[in-house]
């Protein structure tokens, strides 16, 4: 017998299918070992589910602690009996297994809910009430479609989250899943599990692409291999699973891109490939000749003139976003006068609170107003809406007026979005700061840098009070700012 689908399969799907062919067919030994990030976001995950369900004040049957056999067992006794809430149920069918954190009895039958430490509504912000979640919608909808099939769900009642807002928000799985095509979450469900279904039976295969996800995944370094060996399009940066597989008739390798005329494919400012347009193509290729030539160098692809400052500071923040908190803003000062000396400064939460986060923001500020006139520098947008989001949280701090002025152009630069991503060209994987920094020959102090691994530090720096985690977060963040210098310095190079 098949193993069956569960959640976990189906969300793994949303998030890579090769994962979901790799977890059915590959071979365990070739896994990494999970990261202490990922180990953390599940310990917070189940806490989380904990927490809420002793707080809840009313009755609930409790199935957590039973083995798999025994919990299916009374799940469904239970369910025949009628219990009005059931904490760890397991429900399932030949081809589908279910483990909702909550079956709530409604009307003459059963609901499916999950307790989720994010938020249940993504994009939520001052112009729109945001999203229901696909990934969230697709679990919910495996529980609702095997209690459809075991003939014990409510109609007309929607399956819900309880989010790390204590809100409830029910799941309308009519609701449409995609502007474009007009499908619903439901249907959605439906195709997502009969692709997960075809891969389980072999009809159907799947290939790695290097994407975002791929960092916390445990099929990192086996995937990697086979990427690097197949010399796979998705090495190029931004291009991607549906690009790749969009173009992979006509071009199989980044060398195929690379030395392709691309007359044949290219019509006027179209291509013969759907959403993929003549320049897109192009700057794909430029990307491919890059990663195709030995000792190829970085370039810009349109002119820049860097601010003149006497004083550059170099800013950036870390953040806990199960705890959503701000909990550093570290800056890198350099003067003109003297630029060989830098100074690092840094505002820390010892405490994930309130008050200990108003501080740290509190004396960001103060820093920054001491500092002007400067040119502030940061990578992507996530300083901007960091501080946009804390000015919110404490109005009596900065005016919304203030945290602009901040990030005005004539006194702010985002290297990411307005110069590497815009206006430059690498020989590298992705444009993120550490594979540009690592490329100008700098090195993090640390021997695995990463923002994720700082959020499972400053947990542990929280829990144990050990200074030495104190110490490697800030170390790791002195060398952010650092490479955010580097950068700079080797993007004025170039332009020269
Ligand atoms: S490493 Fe990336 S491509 Fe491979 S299974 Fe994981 S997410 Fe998919």
């Amino acid at each position: 017998m098949n193993t069956p689908v569960t959640a976990s399969t189906l969300y793994n799907y949303v998030q890579c299918p090769h994962r979901v062919q790799l977890d059915f067919f590959g071979d365990p030994s070739q896994k990494d070992r999970i990261s202490a990030f990922v180990q953390l976001l599940w310990e917070r995950g189940n806490a989380f589910e904990r927490e809420t369900m002793e707080k809840l004040d009313v009755p609930f049957a409790d199935l957590r602690s039973f083995e798999p056999p025994e919990k299916e067992y009374r799940t469904l006794r239970l369910m025949q009996q009628g219990e009005k809430i059931i904490d760890g149920g397991r429900i399932r069918t030949d081809t589908l297994l279910g483990e909702p954190d909550l079956l709530v009895r409604k009307g003459s039958g059963y609901v499916a809910g999950d307790i989720k430490s994010g938020a249940a509504i993504e994009g939520v912000d001052d112009e729109t009430d945001g999203k229901l979640k696909k990934h969230y919608a697709i679990q919910l909808a495996l529980y609702t479609d095997i209690l459809s099939q075991l003939g014990l769900l409510s109609p007309d009642q929607l399956p819900f989250i309880w989010d790390v807002h204590g809100q409830e928000v029910d799941y309308d799985l009519e609701a449409s899943a995609a502007k474009r095509d007009g499908r619903s979450l439901w249907n959605y469900y439906e195709d997502c599990l009969k692709t997960v279904l075809r891969i389980q039976k072999r009809d159907e295969q799947t290939l790695p692409a290097l994407c975002s996800v791929c960092k916390l995944c445990h099929w990192r370094s086996h995937c990697r291999a086979r990427l690097n060996r197949d010399d796979d399009l998705t090495l190029i940066p931004e291009l991607g699973r549906a690009k790749r597989d969009a173009l992979s008739p006509f071009f199989k390798t980044v060398r195929d891109l690379a030395r392709s005329d691309l007359s044949g494919v290219v019509k006027g400012q179209k291509t013969s490939f759907p959403r993929i347009s003549a320049k897109t193509i192009r700057r794909f290729q430029a990307r491919a000749r890059l990663l195709a030539t030995s000792g190829a160098r970085p370039y810009f692809t349109e002119a820049i003139v860097f601010p003149d400052a006497d004083r550059e500071i170099f800013f950036d923040v870390e953040t806990d976003p199960m705890r959503d908190c701000c909990y550093l803003h570290g800056f890198l000062e350099r003067d003109k006068s003297n630029p060989n000396r830098e100074k690092y400064y840094a505002f820390f939460a010892d405490e994930p609170n309130e008050e200990q986060e108003r501080k740290a923001f509190e004396q960001a500020l103060d820093y920054l107003k001491s500092r002007r006139p400067c040119v502030v520098y940061y990578y992507s947008h996530y300083e901007k809406t960091t501080l946009r989001k804390l000015q919110k949280r404490f109005p009596d701090i900065a005016s919304e007026a203030e945290i602009q002025r901040l990030f005005s152009p004539t006194s702010a630069m985002d290297l990411y979005t307005d110069v590497v991503r815009k206006k430059t060209e690498w020989p590298t994987h992705d444009y993120s700061i550490k594979t540009s920094a690592t490329y100008l020959g700098f090195k993090w102090r640390d021997k695995e840098p990463s923002g994720a691994a700082t959020i499972e530090w400053y947990h542990r720096w929280v829990e144990t009070g050990d200074i030495r985690l104190r110490q490697r977060i800030m170390d790791y963040h002195e060398d952010d700012c650092i490479a955010m210098r580097v950068l700079l310095d080797g993007l004025r190079d170039l332009a020269r």
